[in-house]
């Protein structure tokens, strides 16, 4: 799990400054904001693995955020473990019920709060390698990974290892964009060390294979790619 990306909202230096810590001394990526708009901006920007979220911000208040990161393909997936007041049920309540996935309460240990982060995590890995395991048909193109096999308007074409984890990765999620890491992670592995740009050939070579519909995969300025949501029909 070291690497992985948290992104943690907290108006409460003091707080914020703890939770940073303990994550960066784990291994963790963490990026931060205090205030709710910030907090979104970044998310959408950063696309990270785990979002950290207190749920009394100034402005726009955590459950708004929580909405928000559930209701954008871009983000609806990632994780959110949300830092709520002691003995508020309510907040409890009403969090798991926008879509937060697990809640710690303050005053929090750290050791909780990593132990918390860490499961999140593995649970939500288990869900990721569980879709690479599904077949799956967006418009012209069938990928089928038991018989490793992709076709395109019923023509088979023949993919590599790597591009074939790759296409089922960006296909299992139409209109989800994948940063470059992510996909590396995804795609090739942890273990071989790639420059993110490797991921660009990659994917031109997909596209290529793809054709006449290549620009199923779109690139996101900035970002990384995403598959056409309109694929699905
Ligand atoms: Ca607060």
């Amino acid at each position: 799990m070291p690497g992985e990306k948290i992104f943690i909202v907290e108006d409460e230096p003091d707080i914020l400054e703890v939770l940073t810590f303990n994550l960066l001394r784990e291994g963790f990526e963490v990026s931060t904001a205090m205030t709710g708009p910030e907090g979104i901006r970044a998310i959408e920007r950063e696309l990270p693995d785990l979002i950290l979220l207190d749920l009394l911000l100034p402005g726009v208040d955590g459950l708004d955020i929580c909405r928000h990161v559930r209701a954008h393909s871009q983000t609806q997936h990632i994780p959110i473990v949300m830092v709520t007041a002691k003995g508020e049920e309510s907040d409890v309540v009403l969090g798991l019920g926008v879509g937060a996935d697990d809640y710690v309460q303050k005053p929090f240990s750290p050791k909780e709060l990593v132990a918390r982060v860490k499961a999140v995590l593995r649970r939500s890995a288990a869900r990721n390698s569980e879709e690479l395991s599904q077949r799956i048909i967006r418009g012209p193109v069938a990928i089928d990974p038991d018989r490793h096999r992709v076709t395109v308007d019923g023509d088979r074409r023949e993919l590599t290892p790597t591009e074939f984890r790759l296409l089922h990765c960006l296909a299992s999620h139409p209109g989800r964009v994948f940063s470059r890491d992510q996909l590396v992670s995804r795609a090739i592995g942890d273990q071989v060390v790639v420059i993110d740009r490797n991921i660009d050939v990659h994917v031109r070579s997909v596209r290529r294979k793809l054709q006449p519909h290549g620009a199923l995969i779109e690139t996101v300025r900035g970002v990384g790619y995403c598959f056409r949501e309109e694929a699905t029909a």
